[in-house]
Formats: C-alpha cells, structure tokens, sequence
C-alpha cells in the first residue's frame, strides 16, 4: 500500500504547486475568475500614444463608481481630473481602492456610473489596445523575461534600435551597472539567467517605460523599503520618466509625493482630502496623521538599527 500512496501524494503535490502558480498569477494580474470582458466599441476614436506624436494626455474620473462583484461597492462617487502634464497622487490605507483607480484607467473593468475619461472622452470609446498603448506602467513588481538585458528593455517597444535603448538606460539609471555586466546589454537575465535585485528590476522597468514613450504614466510605487543609495536613484529615474508626462503616483512613501500639483487621500472608496501637500499638513486632518504615523515608524526603525549597532 505504501508503494502506490507515494506517488499519489507526488502527484498530488504537483498539482497543489501548480494550482498555487495559478492563483499567483491571478493574484499578479489582479484578476479573479469573475473578470468582466470587456468590448470594443464598432467606431472607436484614435487616440495618440506617444509623447513624442502627442501632447500628455489628461485625466478625468467623474463620480465613478464600482464594485467587483454588483453586491459590494468599492468606489462610491470618485472625481478628480490630472490636467495635461500634472503629477497626480492617490494615498491612503490598504484596500481603500487605490490599485483599483489605476484599473479603471486602464479599462480592465467597466465602471457602474460616471465616466473615466482620457484626453476628455470616455475610455469606452476607444479600443483597448490603443487605450493601453498611450498608457506606461511602472509595477511594483517587475516580471523579466528569460532573455537578454536589451530585450528585456526592448520589450518597452519592440523595433528600438540600440542607440535608443542605451539611452532609455541612461536616463534610467541603469547603463553603467548593464555594462559593468559581463555580457553587457547580451547578459541573460530572470529565473534562467541572472537575478537582478529588486532596484535593478524596477530600473529596468522605468527604461522599459521611457522607451514606449506612452503619454500617460502610472506608478505603482514599491511597498517594500529599499536602502537610502537605491532609493535616490530610482527617485532620479523616476523623474526622467514622469518629466513632462501626465503621472497618476499610487504612493506608499509620503515623502515622495510633496511636490505633487495634487494628493488625494483615499478612504473606503471615497476621497476623503485633497489638496498640496501644505494645505493638507496644515489641515491637520488624516494626511497630516499619516505623516505622523510614517515619522513614527521611521524613528522606531532607526532606533532599532541604532541599538543593532551599538550592540
Ligand atoms: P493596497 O494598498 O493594499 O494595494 P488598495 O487601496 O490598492 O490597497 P485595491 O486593490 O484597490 O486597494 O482594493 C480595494 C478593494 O477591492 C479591497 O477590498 C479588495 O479586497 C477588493 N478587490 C481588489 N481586487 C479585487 C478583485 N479582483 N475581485 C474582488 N475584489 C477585489
């Protein structure tokens, strides 16, 4: 009997690993099993997709409203409108709806009322592919592709010739360390090649992003903490994407929104403030507490690493 469970209970971890790569990657898309398709109108409007062909796009989320599922709401009366070129950031608690705002842009789901318009007209009115190619993505985790280094920035738009990727590169921090490689911009990377570091794979997604060149940027800013050194080159990197292009900033961080022409705070589906980050701190209201919250924890942190050192 021993003989024939063992396999069986082989067979049925297989399956168990592969039913958890599944979930995974529902859980990466951020798609469930009840994912509404959705259609592309008969006469769609052209909209431009990169920088270099158009102006930035703009915004507009008017009284939007959705939910997942029809029983339960998850954005109940959104607005908020990023102008041509404007830095717009969306904070607040986990599970506020903040991802799902970045959803909507990219007409995964269809609302249930109001409108999310880009370059003023309804994202109903335009073919999904067209929609997601004036749109650029900065994830929080960045998937690479077995390949090369170069095409995995190449993948950002596909025909690029060399000198542009070097530049995208450049502009994204990452040149000097992809020739520092010993294959250079040929070095293999991901689960077959080299494993980059979670900084490394978010610089290769900027350069991915600069070279698409879309008119539209979305950041989905890390949650985990990376050190000072990282962190300020990536906030470099950064800029060189978001320059000149209209940025919606999911943020994690406060410290990287301050300059942003407005913030809004986001609380169970609502906005909740809005504002600069002055008139918001002056306030005193719930921005002003997460502020406070977030010195809080970074002075805990310090403490804990000053008495590691000092032990
Ligand atoms: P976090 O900061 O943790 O990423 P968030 O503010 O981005 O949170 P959302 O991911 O927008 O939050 O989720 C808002 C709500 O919608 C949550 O209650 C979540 O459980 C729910 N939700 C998110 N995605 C789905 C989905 N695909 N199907 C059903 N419910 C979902």
């Amino acid at each position: 009997l021993l003989q024939l469970y063992a396999p069986l209970n082989f067979l049925g971890s297989i399956y168990s690993s592969i039913r958890t790569s599944l979930v995974d990657l529902e859980h990466m898309f951020g798609l469930l099993e009840e994912t509404v398709e959705v259609d592309d109108p008969p006469n769609p409007s052209p909209i431009a997709a990169r920088l270099r062909d158009a102006p930035p796009a703009s915004v507009t989320f008017e009284d939007v409203r959705f939910g997942y599922r029809p029983d339960r709401e998850i954005l109940h009366g959104v607005s908020f409108s990023a102008p041509p070129g404007s830095f717009i950031a969306i904070v607040g608690p986990t599970g506020a709806g903040k991802s799902t705002i970045s959803r909507l842009l990219f007409r995964f789901y269809d609302v249930s009322s109001g409108h999310v318009r880009v370059d003023g007209r309804d994202v109903r009115d335009y073919n999904q592919s067209d929609l997601r190619a004036a749109i650029g993505v900065v994830p929080q985790d960045t998937v690479l592709f077995n390949d090369t280094i170069g095409y995995n920035i190449a993948y950002g738009r596909l025909g690029a010739t060399s000198d542009e990727i070097e530049h995208a590169a450049r502009l994204a921090q990452i040149h000097d360390f992809i020739v520092s490689l010993p294959d250079g911009y040929e070095t293999r990377v991901g689960e077959r090649g080299l494993k980059l570091s979670g900084g490394e794979k978010q610089r290769v997604a900027i350069a991915r992003t600069i070279l698409k060149d879309p008119r539209l940027l979305i950041l989905d800013e890390a949650t985990s903490a990376l050190d000072t050194h990282t962190e300020r080159e990536i906030q470099a990197a950064l800029r060189a994407v978001a320059a000149e292009r209209t940025t919606v900033v999911i943020a994690h961080r406060l410290s990287t929104i301050v300059d942003a022409d407005e913030i809004l705070v986001l609380g169970d589906g609502r906005v909740q403030e809005r504002g600069r980050h002055a008139e918001l701190m002056s306030h005193n209201g719930l921005y002003a507490a997460m502020w406070a919250a977030q010195d809080g924890a970074q002075e805990e942190t310090q403490d804990e690493a000053d008495a590691a050192g000092g032990s």
